[in-house]
């Protein structure tokens, strides 16, 4: 008997194809291409990859063809708006940030979600846009498009629109901007709902727990710094994410300390400033490379 293997699907190519790939690779999966560019094999775990269009992914997971995949928010929600379709988020990858948001040309005068009654509001998300019209008690027209949606209220066609957007820099070089955000989105990992094979699952379950730590360790860093014991209640209050802190003694010293913490959100230079205002010193940000 052949052994069994997971199979996760991957964005073939566009904005989340190149991070999925570094995902797994940062997890310590080692991957062999197959000859045809669509598929891998793991190399050191029973794990395939599939790499097919985001929009098939949810079908392939929801049907078990695939046991996990890897695809934005949005089309996540999109497929299970209004009831489960068989699908579950299982975490946030930290990767493919953007919002799907309503948007209309700049001469809009823009007064809250009343403001979108009886508009014609062009989408390849009808659902979620519907879902979000309802919910703030308005009627519009949804027109769904299969793309290119941007230029539709130039075009004519609408009214307003309601897409993908993470600079703007699409949104304004149609004319339009952004009113109201629909829903923040990320890429995600997903799986079926319904139980997998316990193999399969003590595989799925191991990878999921790899991707955690990879994606904990992406913004968190090892922060070292000497401090004035009395500094020490102010000190945690600034650190972000940390836990308790380690403090350990200095040499020959009484009223100082080394406090040694992990970070677990990003540690900017304002956070440094405000550490030094509150008495540390020799301040350190390490990257953490793995974590568990
Ligand atoms: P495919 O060929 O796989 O169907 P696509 O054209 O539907 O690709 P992409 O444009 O590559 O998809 O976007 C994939 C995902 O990247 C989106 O579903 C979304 O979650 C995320 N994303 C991040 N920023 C943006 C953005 N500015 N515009 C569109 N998608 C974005
Ligand atoms: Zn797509």
């Amino acid at each position: 008997m052949t052994p069994k293997r997971l199979h996760i699907a991957i964005q073939k190519s566009g904005r989340l194809a190149e991070r999925s790939l570094e995902l797994i690779r940062a997890a310590g999966y080692r991957l062999n291409r197959s000859a045809s560019d669509l598929a891998y094999s793991v190399e050191n775990a029973p794990i395939d990859l599939w790499c097919l269009r985001d929009d098939d992914i949810p079908t392939f997971v929801a049907d078990g063809v695939a046991d996990l995949g890897v695809v934005g928010r949005n089309v996540l929600a999109e497929r299970t708006a209004g009831g489960s379709n068989g699908l579950r988020e299982v975490m946030p990858l930290g990767f493919g940030r953007c919002r799907l948001a309503i948007a209309a040309p700049q001469s809009f005068a823009y007064r809250g979600p009343g403001s979108l009654q009886g508009l014609r509001i062009a989408t390849t998300y009808p659902n979620l846009l519907q879902q979000y019209l309802s919910e703030a008690g308005v009627e519009a027209r949804v027109v769904t498009m299969r793309g290119a949606v941007e230029v539709a209220p130039r075009l004519t066609l609408a009214d307003a629109i309601c897409d993908l957007v993470s600079t703007g820099a699409t949104l304004e070089a149609n004319g339009l901007v952004a009113l109201a955000t629909v829903l923040e989105s990320e890429a995600v990992l997903v799986r079926s709902t319904r139980s997998l094979d316990p193999d399969i699952d003590a595989v799925a379950e191991s990878l999921t727990s790899r991707f955690r730590g990879v994606v904990a360790s992406q913004d968190a860093k090892y922060v070292m710094m000497n401090a004035p014991r009395s500094a020490l209640p102010r000190i945690t209050e600034i650190l972000p994410g940390a836990g308790a802190p380690t403090v350990m003694a200095l040499a020959g010293r009484d009223d100082a300390v080394a406090v040694h913490a992990v970070c677990q959100e990003s540690v900017f230079w304002e956070t440094l400033e405000a550490l030094k205002e509150a008495g540390a010193s020799a301040i350190l940000v390490l990257p953490i490379e793995k974590m568990m």
